[in-house]
């Protein structure tokens, strides 16, 4: 199996986090996202040690709430010790009505508007994670009105080719987020930053992209960002009190898939950060990381019951589920790959039955995923599980075709709890005059 916390038991049904889908399925209804609560806390802790010896008390991990964002996740990351990232003011209203402590929250995106820098200083947050020059003037222009000091990293693109999809990579020159060393545009933004009186200018941030294998991404990014914050030093006397080095590391969603050692890695992380920090006459800054997807996405499993099973003799096969791209759009966005098979038989072993499964909508580009192995007997009521879906599933799901959401439910300790109830179809037409 690909993530340890899955089995098969005695009935052969696929068990997570020791429970048996079957169970959930028929306790819960399908479609249904299930999230093992007992692994996003593993990870939550597998992060925070290394980082902390790595780079000391103060180092932590700050998660990408946009990976999977409700109220009980933030509840989660309370009690973890964890910061948060968030990337709009209804990712902050969804942090602040959970009770997470927003000191510990840093304000992403592209394109804060005038509205949403208000409502985070008016909530607390406690860093602004900056983009631009633009937006660097309505942060001092909102914190001047207010009479208050914020604190800011500012988003530097390093120019790292991270070799991942197209669609997540984000640390090259010409990404749409963040300004880039090459031209000259992070510099610019230093000294811009430096000049306002409202603006404290903590540090430096950096996010190469999503999915990565490649070990040495981080390394090379804090590599570059280091020799550019003592060129600045040098120039204009800037410090560097805080590095946030981004997410990104990635998850097996395949058994093909390498498995990366996180704390290893963050080790290797530190080793190089100190050396290079003591040769450029650097003291040593907090470091932040930002996983997202490595802290939910193998904790996630998505259960649906089969429909319709169509055979076109001499082309392809289809099995129809209950969801579809409006639960996971993942497929249809990225043609992002999964491991997909049948929760109430999990070891009937699929080979005589390649088809794709697909969802309810009338979209043709409606996909879970295409090639699949399934067991030739596969029929209507049968279960599907599409596995390690914690991440980027629930948080882009959408209403079309007016279908509802389904529930997500948190397993602990052989318990299990629903964290966001199922949409009725009142809920999809609440907003309707
Ligand atoms: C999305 C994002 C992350 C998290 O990325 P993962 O691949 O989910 O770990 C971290 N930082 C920023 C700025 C992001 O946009």
């Amino acid at each position: 199996m690909i993530c340890n916390n899955l089995s098969i038991n005695e009935k052969g049904h696929l068990c997570i986090g020791g429970q048996d889908t079957v169970e959930l399925a028929e306790a819960y209804g399908t479609p249904l996202y299930l999230l093992d609560e007992d692994r996003i806390r593993e990870r939550c802790r597998t992060y925070r040690r290394a980082l902390q010896e790595a780079f000391g008390e103060e180092a932590n991990a700050l998660y990408a709430s946009k990976a999977a964002s409700f109220r009980g996740m933030y509840r989660i990351m309370k009690e973890e010790g964890m910061g948060v990232d968030v990337v709009s003011s209804g990712e902050i209203y969804t942090a602040v009505s959970a009770g997470f402590p927003m000191e510990r929250a840093y304000f992403h995106s592209n394109n804060k508007t005038d509205a949403d820098i208000r409502f985070a200083m008016e909530n607390g947050v406690g860093y602004f994670v900056v983009d631009n020059r633009e937006e660097l003037d309505a942060i001092e222009a909102v914190a001047a009105e207010r009479g208050q000091m914020q604190k800011i990293l500012l988003r530097i693109t390093p120019g790292i080719d991270p070799h991942t999809y197209e669609a997540v990579a984000t640390g090259r020159v010409d990404s749409k987020f963040g300004s880039a060393i090459e031209t000259g545009q992070a510099e610019e933004m230093v000294v811009y930053a430096m000049s306002l009186a409202h603006i404290d200018l903590m540090g430096l941030h950096c996010h190469v992209g999503s999915q990565v294998f490649d070990s040495d991404v981080f390394l090379r990014a804090a590599a570059i960002l280091l020799d550019f914050a003592a060129k600045m030093r040098e120039k204009y006397q800037f410090a560097l009190r805080e590095l946030d080095l981004g997410g990104g590391y990635g998850v097996r969603y395949l058994e093909s898939d390498p498995e990366l050692d996180i704390a290893e890695n963050i080790r290797e992380v530190g080793k190089a950060v100190h050396a290079q920090c003591e040769a450029l006459g650097l003291p040593l800054p907090v470091i932040r990381m930002e996983p997202g997807r490595s802290i939910v996405a193998d904790a996630g499993m998505t259960l649906y019951t089969v429909g319709t099973v169509k055979r076109i003799p001499g082309y392809k096969n289809y099995v129809s589920v209950d969801g579809g791209m409006t639960d996971n759009p993942r497929f249809a966005l990225y043609g992002s790959s999964y491991t997909v098979l049948l929760a109430n038989r999990a070891n009937d072993a699929g080979e005589a039955f390649r088809c794709s499964v697909v969802g309810r909508c009338c979209e043709s580009g409606d996909i879970l995923q295409e090639n699949v192995k399934l067991p030739a007997d596969t029929k209507r009521g049968d279960l599907v599980a599409v596995l390690t879906t914690g991440a980027y599933n629930y948080s882009m799901s959408s209403n079309y075709n007016r279908i509802p959401r389904p529930p997500v439910v948190l397993l602990s300790g052989g318990e299990s709890k629903l964290a966001v109830r199922r949409e009725t179809f009142e809920d999809v037409c609440r907003n309707d005059i």
